[in-house]
């Protein structure tokens, strides 16, 4: 092996070309080189959000994080948002001030997380359920003790002090074993779940379980998206910041002002209103 030379003053695009260049020695073996992350392209630039997600769910798979199905379900939800222009709706928009408006009225909210949610939105949603005083729970549809114990420690690495999931007491009924595990004092327990990106059979059985849910799904037609009592189609990326900032905004409004919020929201239009965007939207 010949002597590696210092990286320093190297710019490199494209992660192939890291890979490329370890592989031909240039770049020490174990360099974390990887300069589309974090990420070598300008914010400004028009895949700027896109290609950190990618790299973020790439990441999220390289630490154990996220599973193989999850860069599908990436991959799936990517093509959505393109469709949708990659912004936030305004029926978006408001279903997720109605869901910062019933996290609040909530007696006992709870955010639940996958190896996608946690690669993607840990700090944002350690964020979140600081705004509205919620617990945070680990929930895999396909889990093992590796990536449940791999996504807590991730999310504290992000701020989080308690994490639930690990304890797995509850069931979910209707559902079969290792799919229906759940804390009992966590989601178990909980009167308001946020389910980003779950899976339909899941979102259904919870909602039986008489779970008020708000969902972030970027299909509209989508199982979990049907089921959810506040669907908030729009990338998960986007939309757990701006729960967050509602609910900063509403932090000091009383339960009537909160009250209105969720009863004006109208979930089968905003659904509507998404698919209608997605179906007519013109791409540019
Ligand atoms: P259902 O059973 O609810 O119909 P599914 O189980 O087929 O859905 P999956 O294939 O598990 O759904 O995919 C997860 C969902 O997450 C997809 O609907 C996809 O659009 C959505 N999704 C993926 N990435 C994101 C993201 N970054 N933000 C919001 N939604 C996303």
């Amino acid at each position: 092996m010949g002597q590696t030379p210092p990286v320093v003053g190297w710019s490199i695009p494209r992660n192939a070309e890291a890979d490329t260049l370890r592989k031909a020695n240039v770049l020490p073996p174990e360099s974390n080189v990887d300069l589309m992350s974090e990420i070598e392209v300008p914010e400004d630039h028009p895949r700027y959000e896109s290609l950190l997600t990618r790299h973020r769910i790439e990441e999220g798979v390289d630490k154990g994080i996220t599973s193989r199905q999850g860069l599908i379900a990436e991959g799936r939800g990517e093509a959505f948002d393109y469709l949708l222009g990659e912004r936030t709706i305004e029926s978006a928009e408001r279903a997720e001030r109605a869901a910062a408006a019933q996290l609040l009225l909530a007696d006992h909210p709870v955010v639940s997380v996958n190896g996608n949610v946690a690669a993607l939105v840990a700090a944002e949603t350690v964020d979140l359920a600081e705004a509205v005083a919620a617990e945070i729970e680990v929930n895999l549809f396909n889990r093992t003790a590796e990536r449940m114990d791999a996504i807590a420690a991730h999310l504290q690495e992000h701020g989080a002090d308690a994490v639930k999931g690990l304890t797995a007491d509850g069931r979910i009924p209707n559902l079969s074993h290792e799919r229906a595990k759940v804390d009992a004092d966590g989601i178990g327990a909980a009167d308001v779940v946020v389910v980003p990106l779950e899976d339909g059979d899941r979102a259904e059985a919870l909602g039986a379980m008489g779970k008020t849910e708000i969902v972030i799904d970027l299909n509209p037609l989508s199982r979990s998206a049907q089921t959810a009592a506040i669907p908030i189609v729009d990338n998960i990326i986007r939309a757990v910041p701006n729960m967050t900032a509602h609910a900063r905004e509403l932090e000091s409004a009383d339960r009537e002002t909160l009250e209105g919020i969720v009863d004006e929201f109208d979930a089968e239009a905003a659904l509507a209103a998404a698919e209608a965007a997605i179906r007519e939207g013109e791409l540019q």
